[in-house]
């Protein structure tokens, strides 16, 4: 496990004690104790001298007594003394301590030299070690006797072993205080980086409301006997009034931290408050966190703004009915509106962050990634019409890509919007469908007026000429063939002029089904020869309309004789009638059972002169009649190969719409 702060301050504390003692004590025992020996060496030497001095006169005098009573007095004042003993110049002891007896080996074991002076040995019993002193004793360099002092070593090494355990023992005294002192000292600053630490954990788990630096025992507005409540530091415990931005102080300066706290130092508010560097520490921390604060709030109010503007932005895009996306550079997809995603079935989470490639088939994809390309590197707008096959079947959009500039006017991005224009579309064929009907019809009508007349003339002078002929001659049979195929000619005409909408009109106010009827009376028998059943579905009230009556039967005659020529023989013709839209449009249909029409014709049935009939069967003018009969009444007429009646599964269903006059002007009825 590791070591904390604390610990580590100890152990160092420890270790440097230790290393410092033990040095202290090696060099210290062993200098103190050669001391001691030295001090003890030479105060036995001291003493053996001074009792040599005294024992002259004795030997002078050949006082044996005094000789004793003086060793034996100078032993006993000393317990280190272990024995005295005098000699005479010859070797003969003249007095000694010794209680026991006078151990005789002793005499020759230190021999002093005259050159030397005195001399020292270090003798050893077995039980004892023993400093010996030899020392002389003199009287105007005559030599009157040698004096021996023996002096207890081991009681002299027991002094320094003493000595050196009071060392040790005040060592391990000061360690324990070192250490007692330096946990004193360490505490206070091992709880403020500890709160240090707490404090910025929790900053790391989000909670800014943190307060590290100690409380202060007076606070500025104490200090400075304030009362400015507005002033952001006013009653502010935790932070300091040099740490914040705006205080109302009249030598407070304003601007950034540094300046500010440059002028702070010199407050006597900052002299009295501000502490030691972990103090520093806390309150720096604390204002630290209440700028995270602030800038975090700005930040979130910030993004609350954005998220808003998104949100608004996102409903106006998703409001607009043309598909809007944006792409970033690289082609990734950023944002896309409501249309967009119903356009590809996907949801906005499956689009954004995702490439062309994962939207489209491979060869879509990739010409819609050379346009992109396109349009970013060139930053030129693109516009085109595109035709496009979803889920909801083929539709035609115009589309419009637009660079979105940076700031070095480099694209970053495109924006793409395209408009369904499929009703558009539709309605500009049927515009250009009806412009070439009516070109077609305006040529008709001139060439039926200028053919008109000579036909007229034709056939007057045929059918006089028949007049004046022998009926069986073979004259009569040629010019009744003129006057036939001029009639044939002349109902062409006719034909031409109704599509034209140049013949005379005849308006009147008549029940479509009375129309009907008429028209079935006339067709039914030659249908019922070939086994073809006309089946009636007629709307139960009177369906009235204003119009030609006759050029409405003959639309009628025109889509029942089409329908007996697809069916040809056994087969069934449905016609309905009904409100396709109540009070104001009728609708008329014409089933059939036959075999229908090629969806690629369908379109060009109402052309002048399209037919599928072979030669001399048909002009193919009866449908464009009856398109242009059905237009001079207001209405529609549109053809369904197969039947919109899903129960017949072959044949053409012709549904013609006309205005519903139910309410006629008196005297407008048709009888
Ligand atoms: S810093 Fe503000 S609250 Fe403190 S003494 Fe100055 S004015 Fe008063």
């Amino acid at each position: 496990m590791k070591l904390g702060f604390k610990g580590k301050l100890l152990m160092g504390f420890f270790i440097l004690l230790m290393v410092q003692g033990l040095v202290i004590f090696f060099w210290f025992s062993q200098a103190m104790k050669a001391s001691v020996l030295d001090e003890i060496k030479n105060q036995g030497l001291s003493t053996a001298t001074s009792l040599a001095v005294g024992l002259v006169e004795p030997l002078l005098a050949m006082d044996y007594l005094r000789m004793k009573l003086l060793v034996d007095e100078t032993k006993r004042l000393s317990n280190d003394i272990f024995y005295i003993f005098v000699l005479d110049p010859e070797g003969r002891i003249l007095a000694h301590t010794f209680k026991d007896g006078f151990p005789v080996e002793l005499k020759t074991v230190n021999l002093f030299s005259r050159t030397k002076g005195f001399s020292l040995k270090l003798l050893n019993t077995g039980d004892e070690k023993i400093y010996d002193y030899a020392v002389p004793i003199t009287v105007n360099q005559d030599l009157l006797g040698v004096l021996r002092l023996g002096l207890s070593h081991t009681r002299a090494e027991e002094v320094v072993d003493q000595v050196l355990i009071t060392t040790i023992i005040i060592m391990v005294l000061a360690i324990f205080l070192a250490g007692l002192v330096g946990t004193l000292l360490a505490n206070p600053v091992i709880r403020s980086i500890k709160k240090l630490h707490d404090s910025s954990e929790q900053a790391l788990r989000g909670n800014l409301n943190i307060h590290t630096a100690p409380a202060l025992a007076r606070n500025c507005w104490d200090i400075m006997n304030c009362s400015r409540t507005e002033c952001p530091a006013y009653k502010n415990y935790h932070h300091r009034c040099w740490y914040l931005a705006g205080t109302l102080c009249p030598t407070c300066v304003g601007g950034e931290y540094a300046k500010k706290i440059e002028s702070c130092r010199k407050c006597r508010v900052y002299r009295q408050c501000s502490g030691d560097e972990i103090q520093s520490l806390a309150e720096s921390f604390d204002a630290m966190t209440l700028s995270l604060k602030g800038n975090l709030s700005d930040l979130k109010n910030a993004e609350k703004i954005l998220n808003d503007q998104k949100g608004r932005l996102q409903t106006i895009l998703d409001a607009v009915p043309d598909f809007i996306s944006l792409q970033d550079a690289q082609g990734r997809y950023i944002s896309v509106n409501k249309a967009f995603c119903e356009m590809l079935g996907r949801s906005q989470d499956q689009i954004v962050g995702r490439f062309n490639k994962d939207l489209f088939p491979p060869i879509i994809a990739e010409r819609y990634d050379e346009e992109d390309r396109s349009v970013l590197s060139s930053s030129t707008p693109l516009v085109k019409e595109n035709r496009i096959k979803d889920h909801r079947g083929t539709r035609w959009l115009h589309v419009v890509k637009i660079p979105v500039p940076g700031k070095d006017l480099a694209s970053i991005g495109l924006v793409c919007s395209g408009r369904d224009i499929s009703i558009l579309k539709e309605v500009q064929d049927q515009l250009t469908h009806a412009q070439k009907m009516d070109s077609v019809g305006r040529l008709a009508a001139g060439v039926a007026h200028e053919i008109n007349t000579p036909l007229g003339i034709i056939l007057g002078y045929g059918q006089l000429l028949l007049e004046d002929v022998e009926k069986e001659g073979q004259i009569y049979q040629d010019v009744s063939a003129i006057v036939k195929q001029t009639k044939i000619c002349a109902k062409i005409v006719k034909d031409l002029l109704n599509f034209s909408r140049s013949s005379e009109s005849v308006t009147s106010h008549f029940d479509i089904h009375t129309a009907l009827e008429e028209v079935i009376d006339v067709v039914e028998h030659t249908f019922r020869l070939n086994h073809i059943t006309i089946r009636r579905n007629f709307h139960p009230s009177p369906l009235y309309l204003k119009g030609d009556k006759e050029k409405i039967r003959q639309v009628f005659v025109n889509l029942l004789n089409n329908a007996f020529d697809a069916i040809g023989s056994n087969g069934e013709i449905f016609v309905g009638t009904g409100e396709a839209e109540p009070g104001s449009q009728m609708k008329i249909s014409v089933t059939d059972t036959g075999c229908g029409i090629d969806k690629k014709n369908l379109q060009k049935i109402f052309d002048p002169f399209y037919t599928t009939k072979g030669p001399g069967k048909g002009t193919g003018l009866g449908l464009s009649v009856t398109f242009g009969i059905i237009k001079e009444h207001k209405g529609k007429i549109e053809a369904y190969s197969p039947p919109l009646d899903k129960s017949l599964l072959q044949g053409t269903e012709f549904v013609v719409l006309l205005p519903l006059d139910n309410e006629p002007a008196k005297g407008e009825q048709d009888g």
